[in-house]
């Protein structure tokens, strides 16, 4: 039996925008429903193994690629997205990059508007720099390095609090120690009267007079105004499905590419435990000053699972060098990329992906590896393994010689990304698919609040600025009065 549901606002997808778009609605009260395709996971039952934990909170556990399989694409399914699973950074986007933005019309009240906006994200998600005890040695290692090179690098802030250092934020906190969007928005949110549907995958949306349907599997939804927040893979998908928005939609998207980089220490780096990702190398990243280019050195999750599967080589050199797991270090290389890649859906519903880095992505990618492998030697690396087919592995900075000539085609180099991102941008020109009150154009009552909606690369790891968007584009619907 189909259930049915009334309400003035229905928000699609709850992860880091859909949650703050539904929480600053319903605070202004507004009558909210949001529909999460996924589950609501209970922390209790994460039982801290990767085997078990992709598959429950990732989507298609885990193992979404680009078309040719060539690149990890990896997102989260549940109450709360990616929030739930992700490493804990809170990074603001730098005032650069939004200056850039808001020069085409893309960043809803300017940048003095969304730095406040950005300002009042952090303050709820209990953004807090990591304490020096915090950082573990896969992150000192990276520090020693950059001082050693002379990189600039900073001590990253994250939400998280009373952390016990365990170590798997990657695949759930167990502890419940992460100040992810069920803490920061949806708790305070159900107090202010917000209905949550669970297990409600949204298939399409028609907007019919003065109403807009939402149609899930048993379950419609009549809604005054509509926002979809179901990640920069998923959205354009929707929008497709439902017949709303330009043909572009889906072609702008971003990855930030990820080039794992690992490095054998004399030590114990113990990598695997301890706050993952805390300092991060920005000496590389240009957007930081002109808002465009370059990249940031920073450390990989590294469970072991996750460390097997992006090691460079296979087989026996794998199982070789996860036999040395606990002196090895783990990064890589995350690229601000230009280049566009592109997400449209396949037969089945799921996203198909296209993408690889050409140009000054390729080139910027190349450079980052290159001083990411230089960082660590300078930080007494004995050997460094590199994402290349042809040459997985140097003993010393001579070996690095020719790496602008080795073969980066598909297959060639090892690349994932977690950030997806600028699938749906927003734009004051005729082409941008959604224009700067967060409504998809040509579409009467339905807003995007999510990743999309970034008119290019952010840089840096995104939730902050997602989370802006998310609560910017309800806030200007509200400004306007609608519903
Ligand atoms: C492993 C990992 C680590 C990360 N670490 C960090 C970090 O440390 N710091 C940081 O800033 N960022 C990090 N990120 C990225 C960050 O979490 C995401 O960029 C952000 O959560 C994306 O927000 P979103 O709202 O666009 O989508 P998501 O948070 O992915 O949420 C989308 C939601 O929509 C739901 N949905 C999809 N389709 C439908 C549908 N048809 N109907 C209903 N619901 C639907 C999905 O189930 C999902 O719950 C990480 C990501 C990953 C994967």
């Amino acid at each position: 039996m189909t259930r049915e549901l009334r309400c003035q606002v229905c928000v699609i997808g709850s992860g880091a925008g859909g949650s703050a778009a539904a929480a600053t609605l319903a605070a202004a009260g507004r009558d909210v429903v949001l529909l999460e395709a996924g589950p609501h996971h209970d922390p209790s039952t994460f039982d801290q193994r990767e085997t078990t934990m992709m598959p429950r909170l990732f989507e298609d556990g885990g193992l979404t690629a680009t078309r040719d399989q060539s690149m990890a694409v990896m997102s989260g399914r549940g109450l709360g997205g990616s929030t739930v699973h992700n490493t804990g950074l809170a990074v603001p986007a730098p005032r650069p990059v939004l200056e850039r933005w808001a020069e085409g019309g893309g960043l809803p009240l300017g940048v003095e508007g969304f730095e406040a906006a950005q300002g009042e994200v952090m303050r709820r998600l209990g953004a807090r720099v990591v304490d020096d005890d915090e950082i573990n040695a896969n992150n000192r290692v990276l520090a020693d390095g950059a001082r050693a090179r002379g990189l600039e690098f900073i001590i990253a802030r994250h939400n998280r609090e009373r952390c016990s250092g365990c170590g798997y934020c990657m695949i759930g906190c167990a502890y419940n120690k992460k100040r992810n969007a069920l803490f920061a928005w949806l708790e305070g949110a159900v107090a202010n009267g917000l209905r949550i549907v669970v297990d409600a995958p949204v298939d399409r949306i028609l907007e019919r007079g003065d109403t807009t349907h939402v149609r899930g599997r048993d379950l419609q939804v009549q809604a005054e105004e509509v926002f979809i927040a179901a990640s920069a893979l998923r959205t354009p998908l929707l929008l497709r499905r439902s017949g709303l928005g330009l043909r572009s939609v889906g072609t702008n998207l971003r990855l930030h590419p990820f080039a794992p980089v690992a490095a054998l220490f004399d030590d114990r780096i113990a990598a695997w435990r301890g706050v993952p990702q805390s300092v991060l190398v920005t000496g590389d990243a240009r957007f930081f000053h002109g808002g465009r280019g370059g990249w940031i050195l920073m450390a990989g999750a590294a469970g072991p699972a996750a460390t097997a599967a992006f090691v460079p080589g296979h087989g026996r050199d794998v199982a070789q060098l996860m036999g040395r797991y606990e002196r090895l270090a783990f990064g890589g290389v995350l690229l601000h990329d230009e280049g566009c890649s592109s997400v449209r859906g396949r037969r089945d519903g799921r996203p198909a992906v296209k993408s690889w880095p050409r140009g000054e992505d390729r080139d910027g990618l190349v450079a980052g590896i290159r001083s990411l492998a230089e960082l660590y030697f300078a930080a007494g690396a004995r050997q460094v393994f590199l994402p290349f087919t042809r040459r997985p592995r140097v003993n010393s900075p001579a070996d690095l010689d020719g790496l602008e000539r080795l073969p980066f085609r598909p297959y060639d180099v090892t690349l994932s990304s977690v950030h997806p991102q600028a699938s749906v941008p927003m734009g004051a020109g005729r082409d941008a698919p959604v224009l700067p009150d967060g409504r998809v154009r040509g579409a009467r009552r339905v807003r995007v609040a999510d990743g999309s909606l970034f008119p290019g690369s952010v840089g840096v790891p995104p939730q902050v600025a997602i989370m802006t968007y998310g609560m910017l584009v309800a806030q200007v619907m509200l400004a306007e009065g609608s519903s």
